[in-house]
């Protein structure tokens, strides 16, 4: 097992930057120069190294394409004015990572691949961080099963692989939301905790339904009932309600626990805003619209940062929201990029130095 953070390099000929902008890209439609890649064979992770990035050849009969057995992570790194570029939060990547991995029965991945691996290749395509507000680069590490055989059974081979991605800013208009009572993203025993591929292949019809009625995204219901609310999309969710931020508890196991999320609540915390992670269910958030005391509802996550949520319509309630007029999640925003963009001093230790 090698242990040294100096994995071997294959650079590119030439750097494809000089014919990019990195100005308002679109998210993840653009790579950097190079990836990381790792395999696992044997019972152990092998030639981990830095490559051009690259298609891969793969056979028909790969594990994965059949049975699923693929994670991923999305983590941020962001330049700062002094031109030092640092990662938000990703020993939390790491973990949860480690976590989608074991629930998928798939090979844990130790720190020196995916921290130091992340790092090389970070210091390796820095100037791929673009260098604007609401802009980072978008670090994507994914793992999938290679085995080359039918069978419905763990695979005893893998690939690891760290892809960058400069992007702009996502989601970045107030959304209208559709509370989803039809399909269903996760249920308790299964596996909506993990960033596993299925849980996006299984949310995509309930997205696509949604869009057509005019909705940006779905707030997803549990499985049983189809009334405690769970996340929205591809984001957690907070709603403040009488000065209070209450968001999902994570305790069922159906909902992603995100890196953003607990950041936002902590920061949530230090502006004086109590914070409940609990159950919340559809009747309360329609209750307290009613009355008057529902202020704000936002989702979270590492793509849209904070994405405020101007409409939310169940059944044939429909709950509008003025955004312009609020001030916590702008404000909870706004703390949480002066720590990313190094504007604000870091005492969290959330940031870590490329
Ligand atoms: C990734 C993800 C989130 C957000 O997690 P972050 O760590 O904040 O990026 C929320 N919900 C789902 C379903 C996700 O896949």
């Amino acid at each position: 097992m090698i242990k040294a953070s100096g994995f071997p390099v294959t650079k590119v000929a030439q750097s494809r930057l000089s014919n990019l902008s990195l100005e308002n890209i679109p998210f993840g439609k653009y790579f950097s120069d190079h990836m990381f890649m790792a395999t696992y064979k044997n019972g152990d992770w092998q030639d981990p190294q830095i490559i051009p990035y690259q298609p891969l050849q793969i056979a028909p009969s790969l594990a994965a394409l059949h049975y699923g057995q693929s994670i991923f992570e999305g983590i941020k790194a962001y330049k700062h004015a002094s031109g030092e570029a640092f990662i938000f939060r990703p020993y939390e990547n790491f973990k949860r990572f480690n976590l989608s991995a074991e629930r998928m029965c798939m090979p844990e991945v130790p720190e020196y691949i995916f921290m130091d691996g992340m790092r090389q290749l970070l210091a390796l395509d820095q100037d791929w961080i673009p260098a604007k507000a609401d802009h980072a680069l978008y670090i994507r590490p994914v793992m999938f099963s290679t085995d080359v055989a039918l069978g419905v059974k763990p695979s005893e081979t893998y690939t690891f692989i760290i892809l960058l991605s400069p992007t702009g800013p996502y989601y970045a208009k107030p959304m209208k939301i559709f509370v989803e009572e039809t399909y269903t993203r996760a249920a308790k025993g299964g596996v909506g905790f993990s960033k596993n591929a299925g849980n996006y292949g299984g949310s995509m019809m309930a997205a696509k339904k949604a869009n057509e009625l005019g909705y940006d995204q779905v707030l997803w219901t549990d499985a049983v009932e189809h009334k405690w609310l769970q996340e929205v999309g591809m984001m957690n969710v907070v709603f403040v309600i009488n000065n209070k931020a209450i968001t999902p508890s994570l305790e069922e196991g159906t909902i992603l626990n995100g890196v953003t999320r607990n950041s936002v609540l902590v920061l949530l915390e230090e502006m004086g805003i109590p914070v409940e992670e609990r159950k919340i269910n559809i009747d309360e958030v329609i209750a307290a619209y009613k009355n008057g005391t529902l202020q704000e509802v936002f989702g979270t996550g590492t793509a849209a940062t904070i994405a405020m949520i101007k409409e939310l319509s169940y059944k044939s309630e429909q709950m509008i929201f003025d955004t312009d007029s609020w001030k916590i999640a702008p404000a909870v925003r706004e703390k949480l990029n002066q720590i990313r963009y190094g504007q604000m001093a870091d005492t969290h230790g959330w940031l870590y130095k490329i």
